[in-house]
């Protein structure tokens, strides 16, 4: 049973390594480093080869890492949940990670409580289509003569914690860094239908553990703040309250109050925006050119700003150069 009030804390990787390749704080692989050495498996989302998102079970470090970064689209789970199962009933100890939706849909098919299971879920703004994912990296790909390599759906590295920017990479070299897509994300017209409805957008999760970005750390433990990645981690019960004790050593972490972590997907739902059925029609009737400049801030003003954006960040590293 999860408790009605989980514990708040902020929360570091002592590895700042881990850190560069997490999306938050890189509390995730601090914790599922633990099941792994101890003989268990892992469950959670990895990029496809073909950069969609998909569940799977890792019982190594380098698939683990694979989970590491938030692919801002739905994962598929295939036949995730019958291989839970199965570990389960095999007594192996298993950490299962994903939205809050897939782990109360993987409580609900193993019927029964576990306890070599830990449950673990993100705090969930929404999943967007895959279509329109796949739409978007064909028009980049058209636009750059090249082919998809790779995607980091936010960008860390070049633009710190704080921003949202995608970048994608070419067979050619090059690379772009857009917010086209995370624009067309947070105008929620491409969020799942069951999104708008989403019975998680409050205190109480499904998961024994709860992550997030620590929106709103530079109230709660302004000491943490450096734009690198902060973990929100809310306790939701007695298993979850066992395994955070038992990698409290691998972290740097503070007890917080619940008010300061209160982001807005921990409130309420998102609402259907009044212009998706029009967001839709335009998209199956139109070049995804249009769909990027009428919902996803796509033109000049849009590429003026990641121009000087990139400025500043040259002059700021030459700056560092020379200091
Ligand atoms: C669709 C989506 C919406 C998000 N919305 C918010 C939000 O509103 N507010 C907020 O603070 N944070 C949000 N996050 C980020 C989430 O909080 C971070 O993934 C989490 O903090 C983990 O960070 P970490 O540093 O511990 O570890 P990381 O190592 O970066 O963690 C990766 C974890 O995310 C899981 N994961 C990655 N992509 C998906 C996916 N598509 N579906 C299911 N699981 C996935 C992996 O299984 C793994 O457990 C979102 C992430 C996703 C994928
Ligand atoms: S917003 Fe809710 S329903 Fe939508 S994917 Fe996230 S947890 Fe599931």
């Amino acid at each position: 049973m999860n408790w009605e009030k989980p514990k708040s804390y902020a929360v570091k990787n002592k590895n700042e390594a881990v850190i560069n390749c997490s999306r938050s704080g890189g509390f995730f692989s601090a914790i599922s480093d633990k099941t792994l050495s101890e003989g268990g498996v892992v469950y959670g989302c990895v990029l496809t080869s073909n950069f969609l998102a998909k569940h799977i079970r890792a019982d190594n470090v380098e698939n683990r890492n694979r989970m590491r970064g938030s692919k801002y689209i739905q994962s598929s789970l295939g036949e995730t949940f019958k291989n839970v199962k199965m570990d389960l009933a095999n007594g192996k100890q298993v950490l299962f990670s994903g939205t809050s939706c897939q782990v109360a849909g993987l409580k609900k098919f193993i019927g029964k409580e576990y306890n070599n299971l830990l449950c673990i879920d993100i705090v969930c703004h929404g999943v967007p289509s895959k279509k329109i994912w796949k739409a978007y990296l064909k028009w980049q790909e058209a636009k750059n003569f090249s082919k998809v390599v790779n995607v980091d759906f936010r960008n860390k590295k070049d633009f710190g914690w704080n921003d949202h920017v995608e970048t994608i990479f070419f067979q050619n070299g090059k690379s772009v860094s857009s917010r086209i897509f995370r624009n067309l994300f947070y105008g929620h017209n491409i969020l799942r239908p069951s999104c708008y409805e989403c019975p998680y957008k409050s205190l109480i999760h499904p998961g024994d553990i709860t992550i997030a970005d620590y929106w709103g750390i530079e109230k709660a433990a302004p000491e943490f703040n450096d734009n690198k990645g902060v973990s929100l981690v809310l306790v939701n019960s007695d298993t979850g309250k066992i395994a955070f004790e038992l990698v409290k050593n691998k972290l740097i972490w503070k007890h917080t109050k619940l008010e300061d972590s209160l982001q807005p997907p921990l409130l309420a739902p998102f609402p259907r925006p009044d212009n998706r059925e029009q967001f839709w029609m335009d998209f199956n009737s139109r070049h995804f050119e249009y769909i990027a400049k009428k919902y996803g801030n796509y033109g000049f003003k849009n590429d003026l700003r990641s121009f000087l954006g990139r400025m500043k960040r040259k002059i700021k590293k030459a700056m560092e150069r020379d200091k």
